[in-house]
């Protein structure tokens, strides 16, 4: 596998591939939806017949393994661990990076947007029109955001009741807690009851691998389907009325990435941003075109082990759960949207709002699903307790797809940083142990 993300057989490394996938994708979205308009009966036909179902194939290769992947890896990874006091510290250690991460990236967020200010230009006619425009999407999330409110059955809701039907209706808090009850479990029974059981997990890992692998060899085309499929629908008509709001957020995305991150990369886990970046890279790029951090799930496992050198263990129990808690990308996101549209309806928040908002921006970030979207109902509720009307949301949906593409960039770039801080705390790993190829 790690030759198949590497190399693709006809020479160009595969990321190269996905790189220029991405770009072609882009950019032809773009021509056509300025030179025909996104209607265009070509435009339409394209997008149905051919680059939508080609990323929707990418992407349901990727989702199909998820699951299966999710419950062996964390399986493996706690009865790997053997000892549950070693399964809770290197537990903990994981969760408070991702809370600690996530809390700096969310009040970096809030520091750029009541710097910039961006709400305060969006004239009041282009508000209404974005409202109306994205009025039914919005009633949707709005819907959403009631049927998964937040409360004690959130907790409650991730002891799953079964299994099976967690993994079918992609609950991945249900299937991760099941995982880990699992793995816990064969701990407790002798060894050689757990051996086959060890065995069968341990190749449902590799076969899931194997399939990563096949999925990649489709990336350079479901990229650039995904890809062609936003912009040749978009195009840059939406960037003018909103394009301070996604300056910012694009701004502190990147800032965080290569600035925070980076920073944490070098004096915290000790290792070159540079080297980090060139061995994630590939991964990136499919977060940044599937949305998901679920979907990417499984490359960045791949990465995270075979790019970085991070023990298996660790990697297969840090992961998962990183990629569903840690967020950092989202949470930058929630704040600054909120801090906006406060900014847009003319709400003015105390200190103690802003403080609020953090907080609510690190535990939606924690609580969101790694989907496309995954955090918007969430994102209406904490809207909702500064008083922004939930229909606000309208005002960013149309924008959202390209924000959310890059925060799950963020997003995902944290995941596998934690596998590192981790191990090195652990200390299993330290920069000296990444491969010298680039993967
Ligand atoms: N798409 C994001 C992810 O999968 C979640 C979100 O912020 O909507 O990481």
């Amino acid at each position: 596998m790690a030759e198949s993300i590497g190399n693709s057989g006809t020479g160009m490394k595969l990321h190269t591939k996905i790189l220029i996938a991405l770009v072609v994708g882009a950019v032809s979205g773009i021509v056509v939806n300025t030179q025909l308009g996104s209607t265009h009966a070509g435009v339409t036909w394209v997008n149905t017949y051919l680059a939508g179902p080609v990323g929707q194939v990418f992407l349901r290769m990727l989702f199909m393994i998820v699951m299966p992947l999710v419950f062996s890896s964390i399986a493996l990874g706690v009865a790997g661990l053997g000892d549950l006091r070693k399964v809770g510290r290197i537990g903990g250690k994981a969760i408070g990076y991702f809370l600690g991460t996530t809390f700096i990236a969310a009040t970096f967020g809030l520091v750029m947007v009541s710097a910039v200010q961006p709400g305060a230009a969006v004239p009041e006619s282009v508000k209404a029109e974005l409202m109306a425009t994205y009025a039914e999407d919005a009633s949707s999330k709005i819907e959403a955001q009631a049927a998964g409110e937040f409360g004690i059955n959130t907790f409650v809701n991730i002891v799953t009741r079964n299994p099976i039907k967690s993994a079918a209706d992609g609950d991945m808090l249900g299937v991760i807690f099941f995982g880990l009850l699992f793995g816990a479990a064969l701990t407790q029974i002798p060894r050689e009851r757990a051996e086959p059981m060890l065995k069968v997990l341990e190749a449902i890992n590799d076969v899931v691998i194997v399939i990563v692998g096949m999925a990649m060899k489709l990336a350079p085309y479901g990229v650039a389907g995904l890809i062609f499929g936003v912009t040749s629908r978009f195009g840059f008509a939406l960037l003018k009325p909103l394009g301070g709001f996604v300056f910012v957020v694009l701004g502190a995305l990147l800032l965080h990435l290569f600035v925070n991150l980076s920073l944490i990369l070098r004096f915290v886990i000790g290792i070159s941003p540079l080297t980090y970046f060139s061995r994630v890279r590939a991964t990136l790029v499919t977060a940044f075109s599937t949305s998901s951090s679920s979907a990417t799930l499984p490359a960045a496992l791949k990465t995270a082990t075979d790019g970085l050198g991070v023990p298996p263990k660790i990697a297969g129990f840090v992961l998962p759960i990183g990629s569903t808690m840690c967020m950092n990308g989202t949470s930058i996101f929630e704040g600054i949207t909120v801090i906006f549209l406060c900014q847009v309806f003319g709400i003015d928040l105390t200190l103690g709002g802003m403080v609020m908002v953090i907080v609510m921006s690190v535990i939606t970030a924690v609580g969101a699903a790694g989907v496309p979207g995954g955090s918007i109902p969430l994102l209406v509720g904490i809207l909702a307790m500064v008083g922004v009307p939930g229909e606000g949301i309208a005002i960013v949906l149309g924008v959202d797809r390209i924000l959310d593409m890059t925060r799950t960039v963020v997003n995902v770039a944290g995941d596998i940083s934690a596998t590192a801080f981790v191990a090195k705390s652990e200390g299993v790993w330290d920069a000296s142990m990444v491969p010298a190829k680039a993967v």
